[in-house]
């Protein structure tokens, strides 16, 4: 694994003219839109992306990212170490309007001015590829809903069994 940081900005046509591959690291934390989606800004994303033309003269970009990530488990609240991985294919293209003549199946990384952000293209593949639902395993999940639930119930049942009048008094203390 390298952790050779990677450019923030980058020249997708540039970078497929010269057929140039990017490996590297990019961290999370900075990447406004994923840190929406996880409970902390830790992290390192590996990056290995290779640009270049096909031989229809397309540009385009591949390639694989993966990271080890933060995110909340539903049942608990509490950060859980997530795995992600995803394989990258796009087109390269300067306008919506060629974005249509890709061929289909191929996604489209829309390039209407150089240099872009590289986290354009890392943040919308990731974010695509983190779970739906993030739960722990059962032994290192403390259900907060169930516990408040049954918290909740306690009390309920503890309240029907007292005098009403015994709250009262407590407010006169
Ligand atoms: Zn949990």
């Amino acid at each position: 694994m390298q952790d050779q940081h990677l450019p923030t900005l980058i020249a997708p046509f540039k970078l497929a003219r010269q057929g140039q591959t990017l490996h590297g690291v990019v961290s999370v934390d900075g990447l406004e839109r994923l840190a929406t989606v996880l409970s902390d800004g830790k992290g390192l994303i590996d990056v290995s992306l290779q640009f270049g033309k096909d031989q229809q003269g397309s540009n385009f970009v591949r390639g694989h990212l993966s990271a080890k990530v933060n995110m909340a488990c539903q049942r608990c609240m509490k950060p859980m170490s997530v795995d992600v991985e995803t394989d990258v294919s796009l087109g390269i293209v300067a306008s919506e309007e060629r974005a249509m003549q890709l061929p289909e199946g191929l996604e489209a990384l829309i390039v209407e001015e150089e240099p872009m952000a590289l986290a354009r293209i890392v943040e919308d593949e990731l974010i695509l590829a983190l779970p739906i639902v993030t739960l722990h395993e059962n032994r290192d999940c403390e259900p907060v809903l169930e516990k408040l639930q049954a918290e909740a119930e306690r009390i309920e049942q503890t309240e029907q069994k007292t005098n009403p009048f015994a709250a009262l008094s407590d407010l006169k203390l």
